[in-house]
């Protein structure tokens, strides 16, 4: 029986492992089979993640300080990477902030960091390992975007417009690699309760809820489920999509 899912032999880069949404991908990836470095600016709690990973697991679970803002560190890290593993076959950007608040309010500060890190970030992260992915004819590239930037939010025009680029910068590299066996997608999460969402206000959870019509708020491993299947062999005929796992939010 043809074994599915299996990551085995394969090498991932996860930006933003350390916890949550990352941490849960890290872990599933693991556990099917595949070798990771978790890229993260909190190497403390990226190492902490590693060792964890590895040890419920078994598989070779490395942690490294990466800020993915910057085009220098992003490279190394993928030198660092294939000088670990011998090469680099997943790459899932999941590194990213919120910094809320209406228009009016919103300083120029809190925009560009925003927009530096969750999509800068990615194209950072991604120029670096496309190059090793086409010398071996074999790259899956998966980018963390958002319900926000599917359908946009009020209060986060920053984060709106950082995850709807990420869907286009998904779509054109996926023209771009298609021929060399890269495929470039994008998962877009609804609510997840993870940091990034626990101390929202009382009032913008029961909207969402409400918006929601599963009825439940995501997990983590709900989203880190949609990743495996992208970063698999069995995905090889799906490139340039959006994967909506939001418990139908989006098309409310
Ligand atoms: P989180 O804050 O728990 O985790 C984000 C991780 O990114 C942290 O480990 C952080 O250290 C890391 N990070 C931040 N800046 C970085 C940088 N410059 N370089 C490297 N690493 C950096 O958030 P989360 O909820 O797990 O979110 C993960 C991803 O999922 C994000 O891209 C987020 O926008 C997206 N997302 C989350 C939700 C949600 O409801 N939680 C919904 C939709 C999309």
């Amino acid at each position: 029986m043809t074994e599915l899912l299996s990551l085995k032999d394969r090498v991932a880069i996860v930006t933003g492992g350390a916890q949550g949404i990352g941490y849960a991908i890290v872990e599933m990836l693991a556990q099917c089979g595949a070798s990771i470095m978790i890229a993260d600016v909190m190497t403390d709690k990226a190492e902490a993640t590693a060792k964890e990973v590895a040890d419920k697991t078994g598989q070779k679970v490395l942690a490294r300080s990466v800020n993915v803002t910057e085009s220098a560190s992003a490279k190394a890290m993928v030198d660092a990477a294939v000088e670990q593993f011998g090469k680099v076959d997943i790459l899932v950007n999941n590194a990213g902030i919120t910094r809320d608040n209406l228009i009016m309010r919103l300083s120029e500060e809190d925009w560009d960091a925003v927009l530096d890190i969750n999509l800068k970030g990615a194209f950072n992260c991604s120029q670096a390992v496309v190059r090793p992915m086409m010398k071996q004819r074999y790259g899956r590239i998966v980018n963390i975007s958002s319900v926000s930037g599917v359908v946009g939010q009020a209060g986060q025009t920053n984060y709106s417009s950082s995850k709807a680029g990420l869907l286009g910068f998904t779509k054109a590299l996926a023209k771009e690699v298609g021929s060399r066996n890269i495929t470039v997608n994008a998962v877009a999460p609804g609510f997840i309760e993870t940091r990034l969402t626990v101390n929202l206000p009382k009032e913008i959870k029961d909207i969402s809820m409400k918006l929601t019509p599963m009825g439940r708020f995501g997990t983590p491993k709900d989203i880190a489920y949609a990743v495996a299947f992208l970063a698999s062999e069995e995905a090889s005929f799906i490139t340039g999509a959006t994967l909506q796992v939001d418990g139908g939010m989006a098309m409310t």
